[in-house]
């Protein structure tokens, strides 16, 4: 019987779909104990045949270690945690899942732009704490929103902001031409989104090129008063820098669903700050998402020891 080790904590649990799917085709399914632990996960990994993995580092050692294995699907899109040229070395296939949750993060990145133009977390946290105090914001509509990357969920985002009537500019080095029905958008160099918009909202992969790519210098050319938006990952941003820029008024607010150090909460420059909202990386942690992303895992592994046709092969 193949062994299939899930540590992504979200998988399957919204309907069994994706479990029976697993179980159906005769798999052992092996999950963590709650709270990731390295250790644990080196040593239960070495007699698994398959991994669908969440958000956490896959060490090249521990993968080294892991003779068994020959198919690794994330459970996401972001495939900045997984070894990619190492899994290529040792002949295990990596699977992601990009497009299937464009959908929920897009919508999350929607609300997190309204929030920060209106004070929405601002507002409800000094009525719960007793205090009727009004917080002037401004509007969405009609404004100028920059999409760094223009991706599956940089689309779903373009999409929703024009129901908000915005100009849409968006810059990404590997993409040509934008599709017919997406009027509102333009592709632009990276400086001339940042000078121009009034939003900005980040959607490419973390990778070597991307890291830090958001600095002092370039929020420094950004419009005073602009809002930053980031629902890709951490270390995209510089984050001491940002917390200097808002502090210093540059940037108006920002709103981050992830942190270069999600496993750290005790060394976070931008705590604290009213005009930041952090959220727990949840951009993809809507049912209907999370119910998909599950079920294309599942059909991955079967598929793959069935000699079947994966979807979104990354490498093998
Ligand atoms: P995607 O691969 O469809 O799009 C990424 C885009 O970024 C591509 O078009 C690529 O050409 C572009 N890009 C690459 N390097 C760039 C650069 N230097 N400058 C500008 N653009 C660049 O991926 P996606 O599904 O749109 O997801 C984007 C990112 O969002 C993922 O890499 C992932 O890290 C993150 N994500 C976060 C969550 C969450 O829960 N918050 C969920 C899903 C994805």
């Amino acid at each position: 019987m193949h062994k299939v080790l899930i540590t992504s904590r979200s998988f399957g649990q919204i309907d069994d779909e994706s479990e029976c799917l697993l179980k159906e085709a005769g798999f052992d399914i092996i999950r963590l104990k709650n709270d990731f632990d390295r250790q644990e996960f080196a040593q239960m990994v070495q007699n698994c045949d398959a991994l669908v993995i969440g958000g956490h580092r896959f060490e090249p050692e521990d993968m080294q270690k892991a003779k068994k294995l020959k198919i690794i699907c994330k459970h996401g899109a972001g495939l900045d945690n997984i070894p990619l040229k190492e899994a290529a070395r040792l002949g295990i296939a990596v699977t992601n899942v990009p497009g299937t949750n464009s959908g929920a993060v897009a919508d999350l990145t929607m609300g997190l732009m309204l929030c920060l133009a209106r004070k929405v977390i601002a507002s409800a946290n000094y009525v719960q704490a007793g205090v009727w105090k009004p917080c002037i914001g401004e509007d969405v509509f009609g404004k100028t929103l920059g999409l760094l990357g223009f991706g599956a969920i940089a689309r779903n985002v373009a999409q929703r902001a024009g129901g908000f009537s915005m100009n849409v500019l968006t810059y990404d080095p590997y993409v040509t031409q934008v599709t017919e029905d997406l009027p509102h958008v333009k592709l632009a160099s990276m400086k001339d989104v940042l000078v121009q918009s009034d939003f900005i909202s980040l959607h490419l992969p973390l990778n070597e090129s991307t890291y830090g790519l958001i600095g002092r210098d370039e929020m420094q050319i950004m419009k005073k008063g602009v809002y930053i938006i980031n629902t890709s990952r951490g270390g995209i941003i510089d984050e001491s820098a940002l917390r200097n820029e808002v502090l210093a008024g540059r940037v108006a607010g920002a709103a981050l669903d992830v942190l270069e150090r999600e496993d750290d909460m005790k060394n976070q420059p931008l705590l604290g700050l009213e005009n930041v909202i952090i959220t727990s990386h949840i951009g993809m942690y809507s049912k209907e998402a999370i119910n998909k992303v599950s079920i294309v895992c599942a059909q991955n592994v079967v598929n793959f020891f069935a000699g079947k046709p994966l979807q979104h092969k990354v490498s093998d």
